[in-house]
């Protein structure tokens, strides 16, 4: 039977870690479930740094596997601009980089032996509704093919068009989107490969940091986030600004680069509304990222998960309009994007440290009370009086502390 005779359930455009974690919970729930991507590889290339804490292994409940997740995450370092660092750190891991190809993969295998169909190098042109049902006009090789759902998960990414197609804007805005840029490095040293690093300063990175995040011995993902408007100010792009700093890091700079990532990051600007008449968004598609950091896995995952439990209850119901999906815009703000709102008006407050106060925090405070912050065992409390004491002489600080960590 061709894809044209079928009308599945659900088709998921995009085979993420949103689409394939939707695929996953729409399987379970005997749905008939087709993922499209236009890639020619689950995963591959990889737009991402690939680091993943501990607490989204358990909110997916995911079982950490050697093959996938390559290298064990202990802490943090956050390097001020004038070299000083604060570094956080724990004997036990907090997280893990991971091979995210093969991550992918796992989930992929996962989902299609829970019975969901797979198909790559299947870019979707174009969508249309009618009579309740998604038309999907899908470049195949070298011809196009139709598909037919009574609903779809756009979890087309950051470049998603397949919502738009259907009525939905999901644009990004320059302002609330980070262009990155990173390449895989190898034979390269003079970091702690049991730490996440992030290099922060208004010459190394404006509105953004670079990172190297460990991955096996002497490898790590090198990459650089920046506001997407700041390059047209300063006419240095990501690529510029992350070449200008390696050169100049003793460790890094005689390295081998084994693959070349660069993409956009939706850093903010949430959506009102990701649902429709058979149609729901899930992933960079729908703005779901932690707006501090840019890491959007594990809330993709999370989105995505919800989205297929949305889309099951539309196939139990037989009622793919907003009457039954309505309700998955205002379940996500619960479950995730209100506490994602919080921290965006965080990002705001720290985007006014100047490289002076950057420098002004790495020396004032020491790693016993970084961890103590980042693994939350002060009280609001206590981490008022701890900021209040170590920022005295900064009055403007203690204000911007109190709101981003209290
Ligand atoms: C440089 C960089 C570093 C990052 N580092 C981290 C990190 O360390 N940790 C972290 O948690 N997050 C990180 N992120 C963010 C993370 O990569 C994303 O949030 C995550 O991949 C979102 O998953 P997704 O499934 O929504 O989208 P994606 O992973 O982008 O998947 C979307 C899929 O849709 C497919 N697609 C798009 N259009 C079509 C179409 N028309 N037809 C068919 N298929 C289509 C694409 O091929 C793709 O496979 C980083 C991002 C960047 C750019």
């Amino acid at each position: 039977m061709t894809g044209k005779e079928i009308v599945y359930d659900v088709i998921i455009a995009g085979a993420g870690p949103a689409g394939l974690a939707a695929g996953i919970e729409l399987a379970k729930g005997k749905a008939n479930v087709l993922i499209l991507d236009r890639k020619q590889e689950i995963g591959c290339p990889k737009r991402c740094a690939e680091g993943l804490s501990n607490s989204w292994f358990n909110i997916m409940k995911l079982t950490p596997n050697p093959e996938w997740a390559v290298q064990k995450i202990k802490g943090a370092v956050l390097w001020a601009p004038n070299g000083k660092s604060v570094k956080m750190k724990d004997k036990k891991e907090l997280g893990y980089v991971l091979e995210r190809k093969m991550f992918e993969k796992h989930l992929a295998i996962e989902a299609a032996k829970l019975g969901a169909k797979i198909l790559l190098k299947h870019q979707i042109i174009e969508a249309k509704r009618e009579n309740g049902i998604v038309t999907l006009k899908v470049e195949v090789h070298d011809h196009v093919e139709e598909f037919k759902a009574k609903m779809v998960i756009a979890c087309d990414g950051i470049d998603s068009l397949v919502a738009r197609m259907l009525g939905l804007n999901t644009a990004n805005n320059l302002k609330d989107t980070d262009s990155g840029y990173q390449y895989e490095m190898t034979n390269i040293s003079g970091y702690d490969e049991d730490c996440l690093h992030m290099y922060f300063g208004n010459e190394v990175a404006p509105r953004g940091y670079i990172w190297i995040f460990p991955k096996r011995d002497g490898t790590a993902n090198v990459g650089i986030g920046i506001g997407a408007y700041v390059s047209a100010e300063t006419k240095i792009n990501a690529k510029g600004y992350l070449d200008r700093w390696i050169e100049k890091q003793p460790g890094l700079k005689d390295g081998s680069i084994i693959e070349v990532n660069a993409g956009g990051i939706p850093v903010g600007g949430f959506l009102e509304k990701m649902d429709a008449d058979n149609l729901l968004v899930a992933g960079d598609a729908g703005h779901m990222v932690d707006p501090i950091h840019g890491g959007g896995i594990g809330i993709a995952m999370e989105g995505g998960r919800l989205a297929a439990q949305v889309a099951l209850k539309a196939v139990k119901a037989n009622d793919y309009t907003s009457k039954t999906l309505g309700t998955y815009t205002k379940e996500w703000f619960t479950l995730r994007g209100n506490k994602l709102k919080t921290r965006l008006k965080s990002r705001h407050l720290l985007e006014h440290l100047s490289d002076d106060d950057f420098n002004y925090l790495a020396e004032s405070i020491t790693m016993d009370e970084a961890l103590k912050i980042g693994n939350g065992s002060l009280s609001k409390s206590e981490k008022v009086m701890l900021f209040t004491i170590k920022l005295i002489k900064r009055p403007k600080l203690i204000a911007i502390m109190k709101k981003f960590f209290v």
